[in-house]
């Protein structure tokens, strides 16, 4: 009887008319996937890429090198140098971030005071070589100036919860 019913099935393309039954089904529901990178999907405010030093509005480094970044990184991926400026104001000489130690704890910026340190919305750099990874601070203070319009949306709408 089943090798019977078997037969006429395959007979009647019946599987295969069910197979584009589910195709018409799915043709015009929304779509499940993104036609990356010209779409991109939601990230949230909280999403922890890139890093980024910031300035203030007037261009000043918000970064006071007090260090808490670089004794709160438990991967040690932070170098920073420091030494006063000739108004007395303390200012990082070198700061460093070997990327490929971070882990992206988010830790960093957690324990920043001034909100200097971030990090930011950008997950595509990707790099072909090590040195590309290692950044140093003019690259973070562009980074900064890059996306600070981002970052500053992002920590406006996490800032109840912190
Ligand atoms: S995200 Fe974590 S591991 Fe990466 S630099 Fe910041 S504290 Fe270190
Ligand atoms: S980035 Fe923030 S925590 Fe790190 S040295 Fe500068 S002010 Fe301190």
């Amino acid at each position: 009887m089943s090798t019977f019913v078997t037969a006429i099935r395959s007979f009647l393309l019946l599987e295969v008319l069910k197979g584009l039954g589910l195709t018409l089904k799915y043709f015009f529901k929304p779509k499940a996937t993104l036609n990356y990178p010209y779409e991109k999907g939601y990230l949230s405010p909280r999403f922890r890429g890139e890093h980024a030093l910031r300035r203030y509005p007037n261009g000043e480094e918000r970064c006071i090198a007090c260090k808490l970044c670089e004794a709160i990184c438990p991967a040690q991926a932070i170098t920073i140098e420091a030494e006063p400026r000739p108004d007395g104001s303390r200012r990082t000489t070198r700061y460093d971030i070997d990327m490929t130690k971070c882990i992206y704890c988010g830790f960093c910026q957690e324990a920043c005071p001034v909100d200097a340190i971030v990090e930011g919305p950008n997950f595509e750099f990707a790099a072909e070589t090590r040195e590309e990874l290692y950044y140093d601070k003019e690259k973070l203070l562009s980074n900064g100036d890059r996306w600070e319009v981002e970052i500053a949306r992002n920590l406006a709408a996490d800032a109840r919860y912190r």
